[in-house]
């Protein structure tokens, strides 16, 4: 138990970790470009929060949530995803005084569900994220889904595909619901436990259903009631994916899990060995601020599981190269000389080159040896004999060569030999 993660968590090992900066720094360009800041909420929210935001009828909320009463009894929940406590914050700091859109994003944030873990589903998940709220047109629809085209794209991860759908608003998705129930009330009996549940509270999230879906195949399709204004919607939404070049399937399926969403409605979905896998989902959720106590703002937002990404990244063998631990490696005999070295490694890293010395007190063959283990590009050495000549010796780890450059020009020709090789 003690040297055993919790079920459903993963670490992120130091050798690895360059996989999630890597995904976090193409978020963070693709974002910048796009007029989008980075917000960072909580971790833990009050618990009503989610059943206001989220919705209590879903599953998130019913089954998933890890919810505990604190110390001064107030019921808190670790953040099941990241679209209520941005709405949360926007409200609190007055967000909506400020002109409008409001454009922001998060990069690997951490949230919680309790879920049976599996391949692409933890406990604890991280998305990169973006929420924007007070923008109705269907144009920022688009681009919010060209934004996670992009962001994946530049993760090595094109040819997606991107399946959207519309559920309308409150006016017109009641309407729809009536026809649903009146099409799913004689077939009930046949339906899986959980949809039968969510027969009366969320009969939406039963065309979702992986067990009872396959079978109700002639249901009939949001799209057929939308209202004026919500068809006007998903038409524009689609004459801008199609002025963009984004292809796109049209699946009257996704409905998505969460209470909130209104309109526009998307997946990004790649297919793998074991079925397909949802990358990224999203939509429009034009309530949430008003319901959570805010000014009726509108908004749109997605969340990017890093994990799966990596995941497809790892399948299509697209992963990133690990970067190199050290430009330079300096190598040292004796006391004196390594003193020499501290100070040398200390000049190599302020003029940029990645440096490191031997903290074991190895032999100069085994600190040869780590330096090759460790990819080195430039092994220096410092012993008694380069002391004495005020000189270090540099090796060319993958030319082979070796030459002498004085000790105080050490570091300023390590640097330029970098910049020259990473100019090439
Ligand atoms: P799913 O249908 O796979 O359960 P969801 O609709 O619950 O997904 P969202 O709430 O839309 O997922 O979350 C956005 C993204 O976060 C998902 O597309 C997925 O990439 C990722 N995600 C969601 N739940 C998990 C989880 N338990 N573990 C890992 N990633 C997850
Ligand atoms: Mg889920």
């Amino acid at each position: 138990m003690l040297t055993q993660a919790p079920k459903g968590t993963q670490d992120v090992l130091p050798s690895s970790s360059y996989r999630w900066q890597s995904i976090e720094a193409v978020m963070r360009r693709v974002c910048a470009m796009a007029g989008y800041r980075e917000i960072r909420t909580p971790m833990f929210e009050h618990t009503e929060l989610f059943q206001r935001g989220v919705g209590d009828s879903t599953d998130v909320v019913q089954k998933e949530m890890y919810t505990f009463n604190d110390k001064g009894n107030r019921s808190i929940t670790l953040k099941p995803e990241g679209t209520a406590g941005a709405a949360r914050a926007f409200i609190e700091a007055h967000l909506f005084a400020d002109p409008l859109p409001c454009k922001m994003y998060y990069v690997s944030c951490p949230a919680f569900r309790y879920e049976k873990p599996q391949s692409g589903r933890l406990r604890q998940f991280h998305q990169n994220g973006i929420e924007v709220f007070g923008a109705a047109d269907a144009s920022v629809d688009a681009e919010i889904i060209a934004l996670a085209m992009d962001v994946l794209r530049g993760c090595g991860i094109g040819d997606l595909r991107l399946a959207i759908n519309s559920i309308g608003c409150p006016h017109c998705r009641a309407l729809y619901l009536e026809k649903l129930r009146a099409y799913l009330q004689p077939k009930i009996g046949g339906l899986c436990e959980t949809c039968r549940e969510r027969f009366e509270r969320n009969p939406l999230r039963i065309l979702d259903c992986k067990i009872d879906a396959p079978a109700l195949t002639d249901a009939p399709a949001m799209l057929d009631s939308l209202c004026d204004d919500c068809r006007g919607h998903f038409e524009k939404l689609k004459g801008y994916l199609d002025a963009l070049g984004i292809s796109y399937e049209i699946d009257p399926r996704i409905v998505r899990g969460l209470d909130y969403y209104t309109k526009t409605v998307f997946e990004i979905i790649t297919d793998t060995e074991n079925g397909p896998l949802t990358v990224c989902g999203g939509g429009r959720y034009d309530g949430l601020v008003e319901e959570l106590g805010g000014p009726a703002t509108c908004g749109i937002g997605f969340g990017m599981g890093v994990e799966r990404m990596i995941m497809v990244q790892d399948a299509r063998g697209v992963a990133p190269k690990a970067p190199a631990l050290y430009d330079a490696f300096v190598c040292t005999m004796g006391d004196e000389a390594r003193l020499e070295g501290m100070k040398l490694v200390r000049e190599l890293r302020e003029a940029g080159v990645k440096a490191d010395l031997d903290h074991a007190a190895r032999s100069l063959k085994a600190q040869f040896k780590y330096a090759g283990k460790m990819d080195a590009k430039f092994v220096l050495t410092l012993a008694g004999n380069e002391l004495e000549k005020g000189v270090v010796r540099v090796k060319d780890m993958d030319a082979g060569t070796e030459c002498e450059i004085a000790r105080a020009d050490a570091a300023s020709y390590i640097k330029n030999v970098i910049k020259d090789g990473a100019a090439q």
